[in-house]
């Protein structure tokens, strides 16, 4: 504590530039992050598949999954540009401070006395900037979902649905964010400097909390879950899991296809009560053996302890994340740079703080992503050991062929962005001898398309 109180007046400098610092790694990383996509766009324009794959994948097949990923890197150069845009106009603008006052003055106006503390304020401020933020980024989302996704044959969203999950997402925000933001800064103005230590706890309490309530509150309002039906598919999965004593609650089918025929599956669940959620779309697009190749695998990062680690290691960020704020959450000096000199309110702080930590997070960010593929080769190898390497190699095929995922990749691309190896290097490393064709010019139609959660 001691090093970090020494470490709070160290950076607490007036005059120090910390706008001039904070705008300089934001577009360094832009910058950063274009190079790359650059290097991963010459690979994109490779005509002929890689080695390993030149059987099963077919030249169409391989030609349009090129042209996607390059479509894909040309809108991420251009709506990275619209952020920086954004961002460098918010700092110089001094749109933040301008924000803080509009909303003070609205509470003062429309809400009784007793909601004109910092704490009504932050909720007002924070929701007037989810709404900002949500506008401007308007363009680049409906252009993403309904130019780029939909001229691939990927989306599946209609422009009402588009709406509703935008109002659904914003009435949950509305509800949500306010108790937590309340108490997140009540902890800090009642601790003082203890505020590290129980602000980690309020937060491990809040993830254990979500996990429970998600599928339950949140989850139906967006999708249905139904009990997989009785079969050979329902046999097979419970057999898998009672040889590894995997605690299998539940197993559902998900309407994936309601949104994007994105396919996957997952478990969730506390340690001692999982359940597995298969999406309708892989059920329809594999082989019951496929299906249960994936979930092998999945049971492999249980299994082999992934799950708890990666939540050890989230709670040890955390507490990093916390520890380091306690240095910044009263330096005068950053929050006099952005307009605010009089008043220090703690949730501008901590979106400054946010800001100034990013090169760090970037750092985190790569060596996470080293230790998930890692993980993944492991889980790969688990599902190998117990005899499924064929059925596991073809059902990454077929899914990187129905998504028109990237086959392969330029290494530092790959390094710093993918939490998942690629597809080359996961049948070099299971030893897949390709024997016939799995991608036939026939089964193009019916295109299946991985987003958000695009990991098996
Ligand atoms: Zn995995």
């Amino acid at each position: 504590m001691d090093f970090l109180q020494r470490l709070a007046r160290f950076l607490d400098r007036p005059l120090f530039p910390w706008k001039k610092l904070i705008l300089g790694f934001s577009i360094g990383q832009y910058l950063f992050e274009s190079f790359l996509t650059l290097r991963q766009y010459r690979i994109l324009q490779q005509p002929k598949p890689p080695a390993v794959l030149s059987k099963e994948i077919s030249q169409e097949t391989f030609d349009k999954s090129q042209a996607y990923g390059r479509a894909k890197a040309r809108f991420e150069i251009v709506s990275g540009l619209w952020a920086q845009i954004q961002n460098v106009a918010f700092v110089q603008l001094d749109v933040l401070p301008a924000m803080w006052s509009w909303t003070g003055s609205l509470l003062l106006k429309w809400a009784p006395a007793r909601f004109t503390g910092e704490i009504s304020h932050s909720i007002i401020f924070v929701l007037t900037f989810i709404i900002l933020q949500q506008l401007l980024n308007l363009p680049t989302r409906l252009y993403n979902t309904f130019v780029l996704e939909e001229s691939f044959g990927f989306n599946k969203q209609t422009p009402k649905l588009f709406v509703t999950d935008m109002i659904k997402t914003n009435l949950l925000t509305a509800v949500i964010m306010p108790p937590i933001l309340a108490a997140f800064l009540k902890i800090i103005q009642k601790t003082g400097t203890q505020f590290v230590f129980y602000l980690w706890i309020f937060a491990a309490g809040l993830q254990l909390f979500t996990t429970t309530a998600y599928p339950i509150f949140i989850q139906p309002l967006f999708n249905k879950l139904s009990p997989l039906d009785e079969g050979a598919l329902k046999t097979k999965v419970e057999e898998l899991a009672a040889s590894h004593k995997f605690p299998l609650q539940e197993l559902f089918v998900i309407d994936g296809s309601k949104r994007s025929a994105h396919s996957n599956a997952y478990f969730y669940g506390l340690p001692w009560k999982k359940h597995i959620v298969i999406y309708d779309t892989l059920i329809e697009k594999m082989d019951t053996s496929e299906i249960i190749a994936i979930l092998a695998h999945e049971l492999g990062h249980w299994k082999l302890g992934h799950t708890t680690r990666l939540f050890g290691i989230a709670q040890a960020h955390l507490l990093y994340v916390f520890s380091l704020f306690s240095v910044f959450i009263n330096n005068a000096s950053l929050y006099s740079a952005f307009g605010f000199r009089v008043q220090h309110p703690i949730v501008i702080g901590f979106i400054l703080f946010s800001d100034a930590l990013s090169p760090m997070d970037t750092v985190i960010k790569l060596l996470l992503n080293i230790l998930s593929r890692k993980y993944e080769f492991e889980a790969d190898d688990f599902a190998k050991r117990l005899g499924f390497r064929g059925e596991l190699a073809s059902s990454l095929i077929k899914l990187h062929a129905q998504n028109l995922s990237t086959m392969d990749a330029d290494w530092m691309y790959a390094s710093y962005h993918f939490s998942h190896p690629h597809l080359s290097e996961r049948l070099k490393a299971l030893d897949w001898k390709p024997k016939q064709a799995l991608t036939s010019e026939k089964d193009k139609e019916g295109v299946v398309k991985a987003s958000g959660r695009e990991e098996l």
